[in-house]
């Protein structure tokens, strides 16, 4: 393990969804994945929808999060995230209603479907079934 750690904050307009020292964090940002390791160079980025993957003494933490901003300085990452949930608390019941609804949606395409809206809902649905192992 290494001797030094970096703390990730995940906040959400709901709560705060994780907040822990960590070894290593992984994080979707909107121009691909970024490794952050501790000494990491201060940075803000926006986030897109995605997996944050967090390892603390080899264990490892997946949190589906449909996006929002990051910013890392001084061995600090914070989210900003619009949604985020650990994967032990992803509903996966909910999540393949979710998929199953989005999918009929834009199978039976009728004037009043919201096509983005719904290929935004099916992809956050993936994302959290993805996080757990489900898709
Ligand atoms: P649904 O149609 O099931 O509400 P959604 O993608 O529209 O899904 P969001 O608007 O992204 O839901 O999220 C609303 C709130 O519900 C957020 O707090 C989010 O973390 C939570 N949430 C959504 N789906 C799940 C899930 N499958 N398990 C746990 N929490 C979830």
């Amino acid at each position: 393990m290494a001797d030094k750690n970096i703390t990730v904050e995940i906040v959400t307009p709901e709560r705060v969804v994780f907040s822990e020292p960590v070894d290593f964090v992984v994080v979707p940002g909107v121009e691909g994945y970024l490794g952050i390791l501790p000494m990491h160079a201060p940075i803000v980025s926006g986030i897109n929808n995605g997996i944050i993957k967090v390892i603390t003494g080899g264990a490892q933490t997946k949190i589906s999060t449909s996006g929002g901003f990051l910013e890392v300085n001084n061995d600090k990452v914070v989210i900003l995230a619009e949604t985020a949930e650990r994967d032990d608390e992803i509903d996966v019941i909910r999540a393949k209603a979710a998929r199953e609804r989005a999918e009929q949606r834009l199978a039976n395409r009728t004037a009043d479907i919201d096509v983005a809206r719904a290929e935004l809902a099916l992809r956050r649905a993936l994302i959290r079934l993805k996080a757990v192992g489900q898709d």
